[in-house]
């Protein structure tokens, strides 16, 4: 068998569906990941992306191959698309946070998995599928720098119906380690950037102006990510990131940011009782004291940067009026976005093994596989409320943040979501979408063979 007899599919699976009526996310962004897997696959071989979120997925084209990448949340999605690969004698590989997080579980699904970045090993792996000697698992090291010489193969996106930005990665990992993160577990608290010069040539590369670094810590390497900087301002672009809030006590890398067209960040301020920052060990937003982030709002105004706060809910320590106070918080402070994020339990972290001691894992501890799981409802008892209570609180604030008197209200910030046409644009072009999704997603069941049987059912 050679390069050219190979047909792959590549495939991102949608997370699931409301029981009567078909998801469709309307806010998808690019599965870069699938782009750079694209990259890695020697030109020679046919290949396809199928993004399930919106479109149907040709099983019957004949394809030698199936990626699929899994995370937790699409792991029951995944597995059925597997299943309906494997009746066509398709070989499956799978790799994602998720196979790294539970490989005994996914390699149930599939006749492969990667563990880890898949870099060094795609080409191995090719040769020994066309020797038929495909091995059951392939570690992926984590490789230094990261995506060297790889670019994704962005003509897999085109026509598909993509948010009006490019996703990019510049780091992967971070340095800290939050006990409730799977990021930190996945890098061992490790960070790594790409070399400069494939950055700055992959921009070049692609058409659009607007990117997204999809880093977990894009501000970790402080002298590492001002180099970059310096090497985008001649680029002219705009850029939003996610980063931790201690980026703020860097006078010159913020005004690097500033001048380099950074427009924003995802920060992780999950909470405004310190004693829930303890629990979570999430001593990055308390490196200088904490005061309720009075000093780190007035700096992000300052610096003119849009603010999507993203909390975690339901810890040992938050009460529903704790909540419900962080919602206010966010509503105060005139944040472009906020996520009010359910803590999860994901498989083999620290938070996963605690809660299994305390024997309070609900679903059998599989709640990414329950028939009864849905979508943003708490997966494990907490302690000061019950486990609907934390359902129905996460969502009050999700509807109270995006309601559209709060849409109006936050608009009016001057030194951010109305400080540039841009700014501005930007924040009408995106929170209408989010609030949607806050509607569309809440309650979601996961995977779609239940729609897609009652459906067929409904049919005869
Ligand atoms: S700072 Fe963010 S990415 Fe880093 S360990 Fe904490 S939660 Fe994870």
């Amino acid at each position: 068998m050679e390069n050219k007899d190979i047909k792959i599919a590549l495939i991102k699976p949608t997370i699931g569906t409301k029981l009567h009526s078909l998801y469709v996310d309307e806010g998808r962004m690019e599965p870069l990941q699938l782009g750079v897997l694209g990259g890695l696959i020697p030109n020679d071989i046919e290949i396809k992306m199928f993004d399930d979120r919106m479109e149907k997925i040709k099983y019957d084209e004949n394809f030698n191959i199936a990626m699929i990448t899994v995370e937790t949340y699409t792991a029951r999605r995944a597995y059925e698309i597997a299943a309906e690969f494997k009746k066509r004698n398709t070989t499956v590989i799978m790799g994602g946070m998720h196979a790294k997080l539970i490989p005994e579980e996914v390699l149930e699904h599939c006749d492969c998995i990667i563990l880890g970045d898949a870099e060094e090993i795609i080409d191995t792996l090719i040769e020994d599928y066309k020797k038929s000697n495909l091995q059951r698992i392939y570690y992926g090291q984590i490789t230094t720098p990261p995506q060297k010489g790889i670019f994704p193969r962005r003509e897999l996106f085109k026509n598909k119906g993509y948010l009006p930005l490019s996703l990019i990665q510049f780091s992967r990992g971070c340095i800290y380690n939050c006990n409730y993160c799977a990021v930190s577990q996945y890098f061992n608290q490790k960070h790594y950037c790409r070399n400069i010069s494939d950055v700055i040539k992959e921009i070049e590369m692609q058409d659009k102006k607007f990117l997204f670094f999809v880093d977990d810590n894009f501000t970790a390497n402080k002298p590492k990510v001002k180099e970059l900087l310096k090497a985008l301002i001649p680029l002219k672009i705009n850029w939003v990131s996610q980063g931790s809030i201690d980026m703020l006590y860097d006078d010159e890398l913020m005004e690097l940011i500033v001048k380099s067209g950074g427009m924003g960040f995802i920060i992780g301020f999950e909470s405004i009782n310190e004693a829930s920052l303890d629990y979570m060990g999430k001593k990055v937003n308390k490196l200088h004291g904490f005061n309720k982030y009075k000093w780190e709002v007035e700096r992000l105004r300052y610096w003119g940067l849009q603010t999507w706060a993203a909390f975690t809910i339901g810890h040992d320590t938050d009460t529903i009026e704790s909540i419900k106070a962080t919602c206010e918080f966010a509503l105060q402070n005139k944040f472009t976005f906020a996520a009010y994020n359910i803590l999860m339990p994901y498989p083999n972290t620290q938070l996963y093994k605690q809660l299994k001691e305390e024997n309070r894992l609900l679903y059998n501890g599989k709640w990414w596989l329950s028939d009864d799981y849905r979508f943003n409802n708490a997966a494990f008892i907490p302690k000061n409320m019950t486990p609907d209570e934390l359902t129905q609180v996460g969502f009050y604030c999700r509807k109270e943040f995006n309601k559209p008197s709060s849409l109006l209200y936050r608009m009016y910030e001057p030194r951010t979501n109305m400080a540039t046409f841009k700014k501005f644009i930007t924040y009408w072009l995106y929170t209408p979408l989010f609030r949607k999704e806050v509607y569309k997603k809440q309650g979601m069941l996961f995977g779609l063979n239940r729609y897609l049987e009652g459906k067929k059912y409904a049919e005869r």
